[in-house]
């Protein structure tokens, strides 16, 4: 077996039940390369892919000066009494150029996008202007030399980078590619990720529930992470605690996916295989993380697959995702730019109780206080297991590993969501 990781001994000198949110990450992104394989995909399809190379713009955007106003265009030359009066001799619209030429004493009527024409260098707006038959007027002290006028190239100068490689196409660049002409444009292929869900206890959501099961959550909330990122992902169901299943699906899974993700079976229990799975098959990185909700948290390889292994209680597998897995997910995509989450700070509305030792991300919500400044409190009830607790929030309160329990009144650091919760 053949495996591109570098050697693991590195992460050894980290006491595993310390290692923290920051160096978890760092060691992370370490083993990140994008996935090789590109498409040419119509920019009208591309919306949420990564671009594989800049794209350069063909010409000027726009690619003539033209009108940002309905009104009148002349040369700024008029511009010698207090009171100007021009005679219009024409109209030019949007679309239609105009090509007759512009005398001393002339303006032309311009509405919009039009293109402004050779002898004129300024726009007033309709409103500003007293208009009688043919003819205009209006005050000098009112004008700037070139106004309302859009200059060429003044969104995009030709041979400019419009968008760079490695970004994630949004509306605003579909809209900024095709104003450049661009029909198609080289995207990176989609990043293939596999899930499933490992327990005994785990009913899938159509059965009946027998005695002491519960419903396999962790999917659904997987199912719908891994969508708001835009992946191909694979579903390979839930798979009992027993060795030879999970190696079974292990097998499959790495043949097809980049990535592989999974909850439960990676804390110290019994029926708890995953470890010994992964340094059979692949390569362990790491195990514990000091951080709450999510201490047992794996990640390594399994054959050439990327493996995270997440806890198995349904916050933890919500927290430990946005927390690592999103932002390797994205750089694997060829993301050159991923979304760091923007902190921001908060007054708590109430205390919140914690100890010394773990980072936490405890559910939040933002929200006003009654005299009307914004303000944060948690949710509530902060065990792993209480998925309200997510469906609640709007944000994580991000309490740093030192810090201890804190007053109504003190400033916490807040992760709003950023969409994909
Ligand atoms: P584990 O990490 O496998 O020990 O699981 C920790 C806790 O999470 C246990 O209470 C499990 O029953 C629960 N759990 C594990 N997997 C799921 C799942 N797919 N859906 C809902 N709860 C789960
Ligand atoms: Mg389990």
């Amino acid at each position: 077996m053949t495996h591109s990781f570098p050697p693991i001994n590195e992460t050894n000198d980290y006491d595993p039940n310390s290692l923290t949110v920051d160096k978890a990450r760092e060691l992370i992104h370490r083993y990140l390369t994008p996935v090789d394989g590109y498409e040419e995909i119509a920019i009208y399809d591309a919306l949420h892919r990564v671009t594989a190379e800049h794209i350069l713009a063909p010409h000027h955007v726009p690619n003539h000066n033209n009108s940002a106003m309905d009104g009148y265009a002349f040369n700024s030359r008029e511009l010698t009494t207090p009171t100007i009066e021009l005679t219009v001799i024409g109209s030019v619209y949007a679309g239609h150029p105009f090509t007759q030429s512009i005398a001393p004493g002339e303006a032309v009527r311009i509405m919009t996008g039009a293109v402004i024409p050779d002898g004129v260098d300024t726009v007033i707006m309709q409103e500003q202007v007293a208009r009688e038959g043919d003819t205009i007027r209006f005050e000098n002290k009112q004008i700037k030399v070139g106004q309302n006028i859009r200059l060429a190239g003044e969104d995009i100068q030709q041979g400019a980078v419009a968008v760079k490689k490695g970004q994630v196409i949004t509306p605003a660049h579909m809209g900024l590619v095709a104003s450049l002409g661009i029909a198609t444009i080289k995207v990176h292929r989609q990043l293939k990720v596999a899930f499933f869900s490992t327990g005994d206890e785990l009913c899938s959501v159509g059965e009946a529930l027998k005695e002491g099961q519960i419903y396999d959550s962790n999917r659904y909330s997987l199912k719908g992470l891994l969508t708001s990122l835009h992946v191909e992902c694979k579903d390979f169901g839930v798979v009992r605690d027993n060795p030879n299943a999970l190696k079974q699906v292990f097998h499959e899974a790495s043949l097809w996916a980049d990535v592989i993700v999974s909850s439960g079976g990676v804390s110290v229990g019994d029926a708890d295989f995953i470890k010994a799975l992964m340094a059979e098959l692949g390569q362990v990185v790491f195990w514990k993380i000091a951080m709450k909700p999510g201490r047992p948290l794996a990640y390594g390889k399994i054959n050439q697959s990327h493996f995270f292994g997440l806890p198995g209680n349904p916050v933890a597998v919500m927290v430990t995702f946005y927390q690592f897995v999103q932002h390797a997910l994205q750089v694997l995509a060829g993301q050159e730019t991923t979304t760091e989450l923007p902190q921001v700070r908060y007054r708590l509305l109430e205390p919140i109780k914690k100890t010394p030792g773990r980072m936490e991300f405890q559910r939040g919500i933002v929200l006003k206080d009654s005299n009307g400044e914004w303000c944060v409190k948690a949710t509530g009830n902060q065990s792993s297991g209480v998925l309200s607790s997510m469906t609640q929030a709007n944000c994580f309160i991000v309490l740093p590993q030192e810090c201890g329990s804190l007053n109504k009144g003190d400033f916490v650091e807040v992760e709003l969501f950023n969409g994909i919760l």
